[in-house]
């Protein structure tokens, strides 16, 4: 079955006004805490631009306990939910 994270608690934790800039960190249903890092394109929206899984649980996807890249292909989704529940700042 296709992975579906549930973001079930997400803040902003770093804000850079000048740059566009902040950092969410989300927390999922399955204890997995993800940093969101965003900025903006070139037309000013608010993008994600990277992921990366806080190295507290194993991957939910792969198990692994170190680095790995799983959370990329969820970004936009767990981003969207986050955004949902921190705001912008
Ligand atoms: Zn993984």
């Amino acid at each position: 079955m296709a992975y579906q994270p549930q973001v079930v608690d997400a803040k902003i934790v770093s804000n850079n006004p000048k740059t566009g800039l902040f950092e969410i960190v989300a927390q999922l249903k399955d204890r997995t805490v993800c940093r969101l890092i965003y900025g903006k394109d070139v037309e000013g929206a608010t993008v994600p631009t990277h992921i990366n899984r806080l190295l507290k649980e194993p991957c939910p996807i792969c198990r692994k306990d170190f680095l790995c890249n799983c959370m990329t292909k969820f970004k936009e989704e767990i981003s969207s939910q986050a955004l949902e529940m921190a705001g912008t700042p």
